[in-house]
């Protein structure tokens, strides 16, 4: 198998070109260099970090990778693969510095998307000269609900408007050089009108060192500023506006589109440092004659958080692919999108809470990165829409996925994306409308790829779901039973996330023994919540029939479980120490 897990010691990743090489090897040596004490002491000083700001300026890694090409000078690109390369290492070293670029990349969503050709070049020169952005979506009052956005952009009687009103939670709102501003226009007299359709939204820019700028607050006590800003009759022209009406929204979710896929990202990178430092400590901890990592519950905690993370990655990966290979006529990416947002980041939740139980008392020192890392991994399905909205938009596949109200489609195969591109479709994703008319392929011949036994008994399980599904299917009062909806999301999100892993299997070589060990977790949480379905008190009678024939336990394979132990997991230990 290729070594899919970062070290930066060991310097085994590809990178696509010499420039990309050399940016994300400097930015590695940047944190080794910062050393994990001052890290850790920044951290909890909530230090701003202007060192990382000033590296980033002195090397244009944003430029570089935030500006498309025509905007900006020779290796500048979007490029998916890349960015996901940077998002992994940033999380690796601490979500604050992740966190920046994370809302710069947000930022910048509405304005490549925009028609606006001033603030785009203003932008490629912003981006040059090493600022950041931010993207003022969320209001304190409104949290998901956008259509109940209060911030006001009001026409004045000269043509320009006045940006009135305050947005909550909005990252780098202290140094923004422009700040997306998500708004709704209203009438001569500053109110709002309630329309049906989308025609009063707006996106505009403005810059947080303007005088009718108010940065109010960071209302985290972080590292990271989220700030709470107002703006004060902030002067706006046409210049300023990015786009209005249907097309202001459509840039509001295409950009939530781009930026939440990055949080699959952001917990791999946490979940791998966290990882290494885990087994490092136990593997040298001594307790009543044993080392910690030769007890029978470790080894079993050890294997699931490393096939968690294996897992996490290998999905992560193919829906780069799949991602960058979008097109109007495939838009598959908009269930694998929401998948890596969600999915990821909770499986970064459970592989953390595991390691969490092995490292124990040692997770709480101040010297750790996993101190850090409990904290910042939970954030991350909480950012870009949280777990049930996303999952609410993942459950909407569902019917289609299986081929169930529209046929399956031939796709071309789509390869490993890892080449050097652009990807101008993120900016040009279209209508944010018709997600019951995308149609996939069919899943089950990835899983036809396969026929190792745990593989063998989730096809199982998947049939008997299927079953659920056409035999005693959800009725109406259970449609609006979110409860039930979202625990019918948990059993199909291990069906998606399951085809995509197996797609990817072969491309990274990965082992049987390993897919082996890898649906072993899939089948067990599977079989968790098909019993959360049977203890809904919505089910009936007949659904209970098949939620238990849903449950079953994958084979267990002492042999297979020590080969992948030695020969991959506990071959990790003393692999990675970040410099003192
Ligand atoms: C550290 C941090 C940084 C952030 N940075 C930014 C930023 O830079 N820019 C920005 O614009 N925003 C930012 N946010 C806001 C973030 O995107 C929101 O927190 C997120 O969208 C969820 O909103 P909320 O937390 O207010 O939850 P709420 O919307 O108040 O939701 C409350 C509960 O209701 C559930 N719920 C709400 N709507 C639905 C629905 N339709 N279906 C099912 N369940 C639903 C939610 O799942 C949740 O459990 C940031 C937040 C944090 C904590």
């Amino acid at each position: 198998m290729i070594n899919i897990l970062l070290n930066p010691k060991l310097n085994n990743r590809v990178y696509q070109d010499d420039e990309t090489r050399e940016l994300l090897e400097k930015t590695i040596k940047f944190f080794e260099n910062k050393g994990k004490v001052k890290c850790k002491e920044d951290f909890h000083e909530r230090a701003w970090y202007r060192d990382f700001l000033d590296f980033q300026k002195e090397n244009q890694l944003f430029y570089k990778f935030l500006t498309p090409p025509e905007y900006g000078e020779e290796g500048c690109r979007w490029d998916t693969y890349r960015n996901c390369q940077l998002n992994e290492i940033l999380g690796f070293y601490g979500l604050g510095y992740w966190y920046t670029w994370q809302v710069s990349i947000l930022g910048l969503g509405p304005i490549w998307q925009s028609k606006n050709e001033k603030v785009k070049k203003e932008t490629a020169r912003f981006l040059k000269e090493g600022e950041i952005f931010g993207f003022g979506l969320s209001e304190k009052e409104h949290g998901a609900d956008i259509y109940s956005t209060s911030m006001k952009l009001i026409p004045q009687a000269d043509g320009t408007y006045k940006g009135r009103g305050e947005k909550y939670y909005i990252g780098n709102g202290n140094e923004g050089a422009f700040l997306s501003t998500f708004a709704r226009i209203t009438d001569n007299d500053g109110n709002i009108e309630e329309v049906k359709d989308k025609s009063n939204y707006t996106f505009f820019v403005v810059n947080s060192q303007h005088e009718n700028y108010e940065c109010i607050k960071n209302i985290c006590a972080t590292q990271n500023y989220v700030s709470n800003y107002a703006l004060n009759d902030y002067p706006i022209t046409e210049d300023d506006i990015l786009s209005k009406g249907q097309a202001a929204w459509d840039a509001c979710l295409n950009t939530i589109n781009i930026g939440k896929f990055n949080l699959g990202w952001a917990s791999i990178g946490i979940c791998t440092h966290a990882l290494y430092e885990s087994l490092n400590h136990a593997a040298h901890r001594n307790l009543f004659d044993h080392y910690v990592t030769d007890f029978t519950h470790i080894k079993q905690l050890f294997m699931d958080s490393y096939i968690r993370l294996l897992s996490m990655k290998l999905f992560g990966l193919r829906g780069i692919d799949y991602m960058r290979s979008a097109s109007k006529d495939d838009r598959r990416y908009l269930l694998y999108n929401p998948m890596v947002k969600m999915k990821v980041t909770t499986e970064g939740e459970k592989m953390m809470e595991q390691l969490f139980d092995i490292i124990a008392a040692k997770g709480f020192e101040s010297d750790t990165y996993f101190e850090e890392a409990i904290q910042a991994i939970k954030a991350l399905p909480k950012l870009e829409g949280t777990v049930h909205v996303n999952m609410a938009l993942v459950i909407k596949f569902m019917p289609n996925f299986f081929g169930m109200m529209a046929p399956y489609k031939e796709f071309e195969e789509i390869p490993k994306r890892d080449d050097i591109a652009n990807d101008d479709f993120m900016f040009d994703q279209g209508e944010t409308r018709g997600l019951s008319k995308i149609q996939f392929d069919d899943f089950s011949k990835a899983y036809e790829l396969y026929d190792t036994p745990n593989v063998n008994i989730f096809k199982q399980q998947i049939e008997a779901m299927r079953e659920f599904m056409t035999k005693a299917t959800p009725n109406m009062k259970q449609a609006d039973d979110f409860d039930f909806l979202l625990k019918s999301g948990e059993i199909f999100a291990n069906v998606v996330y399951g085809k995509l892993i197996l797609e990817n299997a072969k491309k990274y070589d990965i082992e049987d023994d390993l897919i082996d060990q890898i649906f072993d977790v899939i089948i067990r949480d599977f079989s968790q919540s098909s019993l959360g379905l049977f203890a809904s008190p919505t089910a009936s009678k007949k659904q209970e029939e098949y939620f238990m024939k849903m449950i079953m336990k994958p084979v267990k394979d002492k042999k297979r479980f020590n080969r992948v132990l030695e020969k991959y997991v506990y071959a990790l230990i003393d692999k990675y120490e970040m410099t003192p």
